[in-house]
């Protein structure tokens, strides 16, 4: 038999993001054997596949867990997988609420695992270039521009307008999650809408206005119902020129130069980073997005709107 030598890893919710990112990355990265899975419906060739995470902990060795599911119900399953000391990477939004996350930090903490609570719109290839032109430039304004089509981008998937699904935020806290890393001052909310449709429990689309730094204007605006050209923009007006970062952060151009930049791998960079944390000792969890969020619906005036089906 070969010797296993990278991280015993199990994956938990196989849906649409395990199967288009995580598994193909985990494949490709080699820092880890992706040696179970764990779905309700939904199995892995050629791996170990059970039913819950309870049953994969009980019938398989696992050195770390990684969870794609939605994020109601995560926080039993992180739980889980902490108590039976295994390191453990969430998908964003790390859970459904920051209180959640936090307990989760503490319980990781305690028993002196890695937790990662992944971001993976911070990998995308403009980021960090991005990150480091704009240290130390004075910000005057922010304009961030989510928008995209529900029904191509999450098809079917009841649970985003459900509760804690986040409705039009599951996407849009990935462009927080970049404005939170790029921008070198902190962002408070100060007004938002948020246009729930009639039929369900989640924004379809919201606007927030935000201040950066106590000075800059951020404007945000959000849609899920966007048909045609898909929008993930983030344009930042600096005293030195312009910085735009287009398709989520994969695109960049400042002052009017476009930047060459390395093709995509932000599930490959995220693995990395997983493996590095554990190898390392440490965690990496940072809630500024998700709270951010929460904000938008602690101060957020509801408005309904038409009813919406997939
Ligand atoms: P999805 O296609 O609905 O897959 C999630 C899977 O989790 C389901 O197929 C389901 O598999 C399992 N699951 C467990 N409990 C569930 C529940 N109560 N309701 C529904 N499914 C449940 O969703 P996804 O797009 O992969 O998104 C999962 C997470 O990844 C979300 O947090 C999302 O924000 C994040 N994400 C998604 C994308 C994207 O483009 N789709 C991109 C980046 C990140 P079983 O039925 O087999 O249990």
């Amino acid at each position: 038999m070969m010797a296993q030598t990278g991280i015993r890893l199990g994956l938990v919710g196989i849906g649409k993001i395990a199967r288009d990112q995580h598994l193909p990355a985990i494949a490709k990265g080699g820092d880890f054997d992706l040696v179970a899975a764990a779905s309700r419906n939904a199995t892995v060739d050629g791996i170990a596949n059970f039913r819950d995470i309870a049953g994969m902990l009980e019938g398989v060795e696992l050195d770390a867990v990684s969870i794609a599911t939605p994020p109601q119900g995560r926080h039993a399953i992180a739980t889980a997988a902490l108590a039976a000391g295994r390191h453990l990477m969430l998908e964003k939004p790390p859970s459904a609420t920051v209180s959640e996350v936090r307990d989760l930090a503490r319980f990781a903490a305690e028993q002196g695992v890695t937790l990662f609570a992944s971001w993976h719109s911070r990998e995308a290839s403009g980021v960090e270039a991005a990150r480091a032109w704009l240290s130390g430039k004075a910000i005057r304004s922010v304009r961030i521009e989510w928008k995209e089509d529900v029904r191509h981008w999450h098809p079917g998937q009841e649970w985003i307008f459900e509760a804690g699904g986040l409705g039009v935020f599951d996407p849009a806290i990935n462009a927080l999650s970049i404005a939170t890393r790029v921008l070198p001052g902190a962002l408070v909310l100060e007004k938002a809408v948020l246009h729930v449709p009639s039929n369900r429990e989640a924004p379809i689309a919201a606007e927030l206005d935000m201040r950066h730094a106590g000075e800059a204007p951020v404007r945000v605006e959000l849609d899920f119902l966007q048909t045609g050209p898909q929008t993930w923009d983030i344009v930042i007006e600096t005293g030195a020129g312009t910085l735009i970062l287009r398709k989520g952060g994969s695109e960049l151009s400042i002052a009017g130069e476009e930047v060459s930049l390395e093709p995509e791998r932000e599930y490959a960079r995220l693995y990395a980073h997983f493996a590095e944390l554990i190898r390392k000792g440490e965690s990496d969890v940072d809630l500024r997005p998700l709270e951010l969020v929460a904000d938008a619906f602690l101060l957020g005036r509801h408005e309904t709107v038409e009813a919406f089906e997939f």
